[in-house]
């Protein structure tokens, strides 16, 4: 690829809405253009880190005997009313009509269809076991579209689905794609962890996460850094002894820190980048005594709204709450400050917590309020007046730092992910739902036991920059890189030398089956340098008149910080 033929539009300053570093740096690289929330078009340099991406989920995917098939976009109603989920998925799943008011819905997954498929054309145990999946588009209307391609609502997904005779099969299916993962992730050489995840009311333990370890993932991870144990949290906590434990000490309620709390402060306790989008924040307080003993809990709501000015942070005390937490109904909270109805209401949360009360104050991230529809920043929030100084906030969990861990091999630890994939054993949820029978060795029709895999290929290039990025810019590992040799002649419009050394060297790289990129742009070496260590290429060829003469260009890393001299014959056996 030659420079001036390709798209290239760097910016040197990130949009307004860019929280993380990723969304800041495939704008500016150009990789990735915003359409509306959530919805981005993947511009020529995404589009090859995409790709790439697929690339390698293909050919392991093909290797683990999974068939590559394309199921549609739109998706009639009916399939999706047979297992309840057009109902009951809620408004992530996006409703359309077409002309005759007929039902569609825009496919957030594709178990339904899959499953259609399978009641169809496989109809006897020898057909079986049958794995098949497609890389296509996804759309889920997610109440915090942000982050850029991490969490869009137009993406891209691999997603498997697996069929088999019975549920030793489905296992051994499964444990095939979850090897298969390990591969994938292995060759996109990131820093990742597969964790134990809830698997539902389907129970057992098959159903994992692979997390990309990153500071700003929105997941929590918990392991053991003594053994092989790794959860997701909410697997952590489903685990771990309910209830206040023993022994959990609050060390900062006998030192209550005088003055008032940044968001800076918030930020850091929350172990959130500052900028971070919150909706809301629920404090509760305890008094201790001497003996360290619960004198008197308070829980406190503290409601931040997009709108709201800094002296009109809303407080809520929700009072008789000594031993659990429970949490407000819209209407109870509107009535509480005197709202109208459906003001800041419904308060939910994606599930069920006890919120305990052996901290005296806990604050929990990740919560869903309907209370305000835009987002917004916490900037400059203070905790008004009349509120007692947060003595402590932690994070709403019984699972913390230095637990046991489960398997009794050490002490755990946490750090946060970005899930990039998911392999789930589904059982006969689907095939039961829609009916989908296979004809078994002893004549009788029985349902398919199915697993579901998948990856997030357009989040994943958004997780590798949160990993391998510097202050110019991103720093692909070879295996993503939308190039991975770039070629910078210096003066290549004076010099008729450079210009026939880089076209040869680049015809020689290509010729090699290297994926180079000419920078035939004729920009001066500063702005074109800048370029590409914006965009991330890992490796760069400069050649310049000097360097010619003796036969020589220069060869530099991304991550290097001087180049190295290298004599023009071997260079191609260097990148090779
Ligand atoms: P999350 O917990 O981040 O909402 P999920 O558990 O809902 O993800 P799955 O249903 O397991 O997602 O889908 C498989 C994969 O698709 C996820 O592991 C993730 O990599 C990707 N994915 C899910 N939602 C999004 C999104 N909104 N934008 C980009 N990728 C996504
Ligand atoms: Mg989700
Ligand atoms: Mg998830
Ligand atoms: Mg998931």
């Amino acid at each position: 690829m030659k420079a001036s033929q390709f798209l290239i539009s760097t910016l040197k300053e990130a949009p307004a809405d860019a929280e993380v570093v990723s969304h800041q740096l495939m704008t500016r690289a150009g990789m990735v253009k915003k359409l509306g929330a959530g919805i981005y078009s993947y511009m020529p340099m995404g589009l090859r880190v995409i790709h790439k991406v697929e690339a390698i989920v293909r050919e392991e995917m093909n290797r683990a005997g999974s068939v590559e098939l394309t199921m549609p976009v739109i998706q009639p109603a009916e399939f999706w009313q047979e297992t309840g989920r057009f109902e009951k998925m809620g408004a992530e799943l996006l409703r359309i009509k077409d002309r005759h008011d007929r039902d569609f819905v825009v496919q957030p997954t594709s178990e339904e269809v899959v499953t259609d498929i399978a009641r169809q054309d496989f109809r006897s145990y020898k057909q079986l076991p049958k794995n098949l999946y497609q890389i296509q588009t996804k759309f889920r209307d997610e109440r915090r579209p942000r982050f850029g391609l991490m969490r869009g609502r137009e993406f891209i997904m691999k997603d498997a689905y697996s069929f088999d005779r019975d549920e030793a099969a489905a296992k051994t299916s499964y444990q095939v794609m979850a090897e298969a993962y390990r591969r994938i992730f292995d060759r996109f050489g990131l820093r990742y962890r597969a964790v134990a995840a809830d698997s539902g009311a389907i129970g057992g333990d098959l159903s994992e996460e692979f997390q990309v370890i990153a500071a700003t993932g929105e997941d929590a991870i918990v392991y053991c850094p003594e053994s092989d144990y790794a959860a997701n949290m909410e697997k952590a906590e489903a685990l771990a002894p309910a209830g206040p434990r023993p022994g959990a000490t609050n060390p900062m309620v006998k030192t209550p820190t005088p003055g008032k709390s940044t968001c800076a402060d918030v930020a850091a306790l929350l172990g959130v980048p500052l900028a971070t989008t919150v909706k809301s924040l629920v404090l509760a307080t305890d008094e201790f005594n001497e003996a360290g003993e619960i004198v008197k809990s308070q829980v406190w709501l503290l409601l931040l709204r997009g709108d709201h000015d800094m002296n009109e942070v809303k407080v809520a005390k929700v009072p008789g709450l000594n031993a659990g937490f429970r949490f407000a109904t819209g209407a109870e909270i509107d009535a509480h400050f005197g709202c109208k109805p459906g003001y800041l209401g419904p308060i939910g949360l994606k599930k069920p917590l006890n919120l305990v009360v052996d901290r005296d104050v806990a604050v929990m991230a990740d919560w869903i309020c309907g209370a305000n529809e835009a987002d917004f920043h916490m900037t400059g929030v203070n905790w008004g007046r009349d509120l007692p100084e947060p003595a402590l906030v932690a994070d709403l969990r019984n699972v913390v730092e230095g637990d046991a861990s489960p398997d009794g091999k050490g002490r755990l630890a946490i750090e946060r992910g970005i899930e990039v994939g998911h392999v789930f054993y589904l059982g006969t949820k689907y095939s039961k739902a829609m009916n989908a029978t296979f004809l078994g060795e002893d004549g009788k029709p029985a349902h398919f036991e199915m697993g579901c895999y998948g990856i997030g290929i357009t989040r994943l290039p958004a997780a590798a920059i949160e990993q391998n990025h510097d202050e110019r810019g991103i720093i692909w590992p070879d295996a993503l890189a939308p190039f991975t040799v770039v070629v910078c002649p210096i003066g290549m419009d004076r010099s008729p030398e450079v210009k026939a050394a880089a076209e040869r060297l680049y015809s020689e790289l290509l010729a090699a089956g290297l994926d180079v990129i000419l920078d035939d742009r004729g920009e001066r070496p500063g702005a074109m340098f800048a370029d590409w260590e914006l965009i991330g290429v890992p490796h760069r060829v400069t050649i310049g008149d000097r360097g010619l003469a003796a036969g020589q260009v220069e060869y530099q890393h991304r991550r290097h910080t001087a180049a190295t001299q290298v004599a023009v014959g071997e260079v191609v056996a260097l990148l090779k």
